[in-house]
């Protein structure tokens, strides 16, 4: 999958799925996003693949008071993805409406719901909680291995 910026001066190649989509309606992503909820597919950093221009980082406020680091395109400034201070630079949040094809990324789970806009209805079934949840729980087992990789690596 591929996916950029509105001008193209960034473009990135994902390779393989990601290790899971979130739908985070939290009201940072709200304002973050301008809109209702983000969609992130999460992904190694090394399976995120820079085709053109890299991008800049920018260091932004979050709930946490670390800073989220958003990658950025340097010249339509549009957000490409994210690093997170909880799991750090090893792993990047691309944001699914940047890919080519967003559909091919529709969410895993809906995370702090509890702040979700009253109107956006999920569809039946759909996996949502309150806040966070266990990775245990609700990552595949190959997610967790590929995690279980990725940890070990950063620890290098
Ligand atoms: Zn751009």
């Amino acid at each position: 999958m591929e996916g950029g910026c509105t001008c193209g001066h960034v473009r990135y190649r994902l390779n393989g799925r990601p290790m899971i989509v979130h739908a985070c309606h939290c009201t940072w992503c709200q304002r973050e996003t301008g809109t209702v909820h983000a969609l992130n597919a999460m992904y190694e950093a090394d399976r995120v693949e820079h085709l053109a221009a890299e991008p800049e980082i920018i260091v932004t406020p979050s709930a946490s008071g670390k800073g989220q680091r958003i990658a950025r395109c340097p010249i339509c400034k549009v957000a490409v993805w994210s690093n997170y201070p909880g799991s750090g630079p090893a792993v990047r949040f691309v944001r699914v409406g940047t890919m080519d094809d967003p559909s091919q990324c529709p969410p895993d789970v809906h995370i702090f719901t509890s702040t979700k806009q009253p109107w956006v209805t999920l569809p039946p079934g759909a996996r949502a909680v309150a806040e966070f949840y266990d990775i245990d729980e609700v990552w595949s087992e190959e997610a967790k291995e590929r995690r279980r990789i990725m940890r070990e690596k950063a620890k290098k």
